[in-house]
């Protein structure tokens, strides 16, 4: 189901990620982040339904190039034959060349827990994937810019319009509390940090909140969460790159990755995992069937609503 949260852009939760189609019918228009691999379907078919049968997008515009973003990117690339745009400082990872630093489960959190059985195959992009301009425009989509919001990722960069001062900022932050479980199947918006176990400078992060702060956005549309919208994001959004909180612990925490062009120059050494992974999945099993049972009577409740509603 796409949502049109802010004018002439429209989310479409894809799995593990959010899918922003920015643009309206009739008008120039991109895709921003394609989410997971096997999200082609869901994101083709959503694009065919708001822009029409044989419309195509100008590009593929990718926040950063973590796999939960950039998942389904190539399959689009070349279903409609557009090219992609990155900025330069994600380009090794989407191009074969340089692997990510790998998701530090030692951060903590429900995602901590749950990266260990994460799949983090990279796309290979190359021959569909370019830099986005060093002069701050957006191909394709007049009136937007892009801004690097680093920290989460070296290169993540947030979509910006002036015009309804729109902020899509990739994992900048994230508008749901990704650490914890039942926030994770609640989606109540909120602030939240980035996804944690795969934030490598959280000095960086916390200095990228601020600089999307002090935009000053009407509406935030994050990789993970349902998008926040209203007059007071922009001090909200201020109040909470203030008061970050940096985890306590973790391997990239005192001890940030640096990254050059060509990948990563200095990678922080391991730090012990206090959970091995059994453990971690037999807690993982455990959550999973705390998820059915409230799916279970989410439904139940949803269809006692609609009985006494009918009555
Ligand atoms: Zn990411
Ligand atoms: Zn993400």
């Amino acid at each position: 189901v796409l949502n049109e949260f802010a004018s002439g852009v429209g989310r479409l939760a894809a799995g593990l990620a959010n899918v922003y189609f920015v643009g309206e019918r009739g008008g120039p228009w991109a895709v921003v982040d394609t989410s997971t691999k096997g999200e082609f379907e869901a994101i083709r078919a959503a694009a065919e339904k708001r822009y029409g049968a044989d419309a195509r997008p100008e590009a593929i515009l990718l926040t950063h190039g973590h796999p939960d973003h950039s998942g389904s990117a190539l399959a689009l690339a070349v279903y409609w034959n557009v090219p992609v745009y990155i900025h330069k400082r994600e380009l090794p990872y989407v191009t074969g060349r340089a692997e990510y630093p790998p998701p530090d489960p030692t951060v903590g959190g429900f995602l901590g827990m749950a990266v260990r059985f994460v799949n983090t195959e990279q796309p290979d992009l190359t021959g569909y994937v370019n830099p986005l301009p060093d002069d701050g425009t957006v191909p394709g989509l007049p009136g937007w810019t892009w801004v690097h919001s680093p920290g989460h990722a070296p290169g993540n960069v947030t979509f910006w319009r002036e015009e309804g001062r729109i902020a899509l900022v990739g994992d900048a932050l994230a508008t749901v509390d990704l650490d914890d479980f039942n926030q994770l199947i609640v989606q109540a918006p909120r602030l939240s940090r980035p996804p944690a176990p795969t934030t490598v400078d959280w000095l960086a992060a916390r200095k990228s909140i601020l600089r999307i702060a002090a935009l000053e956005p009407l509406a935030l549309g994050a990789g993970h969460g349902v998008p926040i919208v209203g007059n007071l994001l922009g001090t909200d959004l201020t109040m909470f790159g203030e008061d970050f909180i940096i985890p306590l612990k973790g391997r990239y925490v005192s001890d940030p990755v640096r990254f050059n062009e060509n990948g990563i120059e200095y990678l922080p050494p391991i730090v012990p995992d206090p959970l091995p992974k059994r453990a971690a999945g037999i807690g993982l099993a455990a959550l999973g069937v705390g998820l059915g049972v409230y799916l279970w009577r989410k439904k139940r409740a949803v269809q006692g609503k609609h009985d006494g509603a009918s009555t």
